[in-house]
C-alpha cells in the first residue's frame, strides 16, 4: 500500500509543460513552411546563399525543437543540459526550445 508513490513519477508528465509543448509544435511546423519556402528558392532560382542558410538555420531550430520535445517526453524539460539547474520561465517563454540556463555558456 505505501508502495504507489514510487511508481508515480514515471506516469505523469508535467501539466505545467502543455502550453510549452503547444508553442514547440507551432513553432515546429512554422520552421517546417519556412524551410520549404527557402529551399524552394534554392531550387528555382540561381543557388541563392542568403536562402540556404536560411534554411540551415531552420533546420536547426527544427532540431532543437525536436531535442526540446524529447526532454519533455522524458520529464527533463525545464532543467539546463550544462549544469542541471532549472532555466527561468520568462526564458522558455521566449526561447522554449532553451536547452541552457543564462548562466551556462551556449555552444553557438
Ligand atoms: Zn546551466
Amino acid at each position: 500500500m505505501t508502495t504507489a508513490l514510487s511508481s508515480v513519477r514515471t506516469t505523469s508528465p508535467s501539466p505545467d509543460w502543455a502550453p510549452f509543448r503547444v508553442a514547440l509544435q507551432t513553432q515546429r511546423a512554422d520552421c517546417v513552411d519556412q524551410r520549404t519556402l527557402a529551399l524552394s528558392e534554392t531550387v528555382t532560382s540561381v543557388p541563392d546563399a542568403v536562402a540556404l542558410g536560411r534554411a540551415a538555420i531552420l533546420l536547426r531550430t527544427i532540431e532543437e525543437i525536436d531535442a526540446a520535445l524529447d526532454r519533455m517526453d522524458a520529464g527533463t524539460y525545464g532543467a539546463c543540459l550544462h549544469c542541471g539547474s532549472a532555466i527561468p520561465p520568462e526564458r522558455l517563454e521566449l526561447r522554449p526550445f532553451a536547452a541552457g540556463c543564462v548562466i551556462c555558456p551556449q555552444a553557438s
